[in-house]
């Protein structure tokens, strides 16, 4: 008798995790699991909608833990990134997700799964899952670009020996020669933290787990797919991208949150323009800028005299005080030109309708692969997290984006870009001849994404191979990575 294996989810609290892992829950029932998602109070009715709109009667399921934001200090119902608005509360959120283990080590000695997936951010869910005989798997919800350039800076340290921070070094042993500054690093990697030494754990928990899963396709980046698994020694399977799997309006529209627009009136706006005349501008669910670079990016998108949907993604303003981040008169200016959209914008069907015709984007990974299988050029404005690395593979080795020239990593509100800097990109992806090309380059990778998830592609046959070992490490005769290892 086939053995149908049980596959639990633990994504970490932001949608940069949730939205891929939903879909990653869909593929896996697609194919004949049973999959359970573990979410909280407040972030488990949009996870609900997302799977309700996607089912078609698999068996996804939701089981809910607590988050303890009131415990370490943050407002009660802060349980995902996209409401944190400081340093502090950052932090806090991070602390909070350390305390989940209790809880997960409950919910795996009652269900008893096949298998866990769960976010790097959760190293100690190796050893939970260890003590019930649960292969872990680690979801870094990056490129396999980003996770080659970040282990081999963790593991050589180039930035030590170079003399400031703005002197470009190359990143150690990878396929190309990329270089990036010391302040393009993260903060742990410059300095010893306590970050530092969690990300320690991560690395290690890595090395135990059952292996990686990637939420990219081989055909993109093989030489760094190849490169992680050969010179890192990972175990990993690329399986994305993980949205093509669930394709369909209602599926594109919902996901992550409820729109802050009415998509139909979005689309309808979108239908009243020409092929290829709009750039849609989003930072990604958690970076948010402070007024002067909105009043910036206003000014820039104005005079690069091109068409525009803009999310904005801002905090309430303090009482009394005046909301200053649009020029004078811009929006009367801007009718009928330009959309604001102030909250979650329903970015993959936005992405995909043929009046868009260039991406700029904060290079969150999750960002990046819409903007690539929506054959768009992209101006990459990378904020914080693994972004920058992202920027490189967008701009050197897929050759399909340009910089917009920020030069310092920050974790929240960004480096400041000038509106010229703006003009000049935006102006760049749309309507020089190298725009075409990059447009065409991306298309060309776009139809490489279709075919990868299609029966017999790369991502298929992956995530078939990941299945058939789940189903023998159930049977008893599976082997965890360290066995595989030379
Ligand atoms: N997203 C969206 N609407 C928004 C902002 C973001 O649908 O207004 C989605 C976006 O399509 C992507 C995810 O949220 O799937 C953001 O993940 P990403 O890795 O790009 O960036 P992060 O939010 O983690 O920085």
């Amino acid at each position: 008798m086939d053995i149908q294996p049980h596959i639990f989810f633990f994504p970490f609290m932001g949608h940069g995790h949730t939205i891929p892992i939903i879909e990653m829950a869909n593929q896996f029932a697609s194919r004949g699991c049973r999959a359970t998602i573990i979410s909280t109070p407040a972030n488990a009715p949009d996870a609900i909608k997302s799977i309700e709109t996607r089912q078609l009667g698999l068996e996804i399921g939701v089981v809910l833990i607590k988050f303890p934001s009131k415990e370490v200090g943050l407002p009660e119902g802060c349980e995902n990134t996209n409401s944190l608005t400081t340093k502090d509360m950052i932090q806090k959120f991070y602390v909070a997700a350390t305390m989940l283990d209790q809880q997960l080590e409950q919910l795996l000695s009652e269900h008893r799964p096949t298998c866990l997936v769960a976010s790097a951010f959760f190293p100690w869910a190796n050893q939970i899952a260890a003590k019930y005989g649960i292969p872990r798997i680690v979801f870094h919800g990056t490129s396999s670009f980003a996770l080659c350039a970040y282990a081999s800076l963790f593991r050589e340290q180039p930035h030590k020996k170079v003399s400031s921070d703005s002197e470009p070094f190359i990143i150690p042993n990878l396929p190309d020669e990329i270089k990036i500054t010391r302040q393009q690093l993260q903060d742990h990697l410059k300095e010893e933290s306590e970050v530092t030494d969690f990300v320690r754990k991560v690395k290690e928990s890595e090395l135990t787990s059952f292996g990686v899963i990637v939420n990219s396709y081989y055909e993109l980046e093989a030489a760094y797919a190849d490169h992680y698994r050969n010179f890192f020694g990972m175990k990993a399977w690329h399986v994305g991208p993980t949205f093509l799997c669930s394709q369909g309006k209602e599926n594109k529209a919902l996901r992550g949150k409820e729109s802050s627009i009415n998509e139909h009136e979005c689309l309808k706006w979108l239908d009243a323009k020409k092929p290829n005349s709009v750039v849609y501008v989003c930072f990604g669910s958690v970076a948010k800028f402070d007024d002067a670079q909105l009043k910036e990016i206003a000014i820039g998108l104005e005079a690069s005299g091109k068409q525009f949907i803009w999310v904005v993604k801002k905090d309430k303003h303090e009482e009394g005080k005046e909301e200053d981040w649009l020029p004078e008169g811009f929006e009367k200016r801007m009718e009928g030109k330009g959309l604001i959209i102030t909250g979650w914008a329903p970015q993959l069907l936005i992405l995909q309708h043929e009046a868009v015709g260039g991406f700029v984007t904060h290079c969150g990974w999750n960002s990046t692969l819409e903007g690539v299988c929506a054959g768009l050029p992209m101006v990459t404005w990378p904020v914080a997290a693994e972004q920058f690395y992202n920027e490189k593979l967008v701009t050197q080795i897929l050759r399909i984006g340009v910089g917009v020239g920020v030069e310092k990593w920050a974790r929240l509100t960004g480096d400041s870009v000038k509106r010229e800097a703006i003009v000049k990109a935006v102006n760049k992806i749309m309507e020089s001849e190298e725009a075409e090309e990059m447009r065409s380059r991306a298309k060309a990778l776009g139809v490489l994404a279709g075919e990868a998830v299609k029966e017999g592609g790369s991502s298929y046959t992956d995530l078939s191979a990941l299945i058939e070992e789940l189903k023998l490490q159930r049977a008893g005769s599976g082997s965890n990575r360290k066995d595989q290892l030379p």
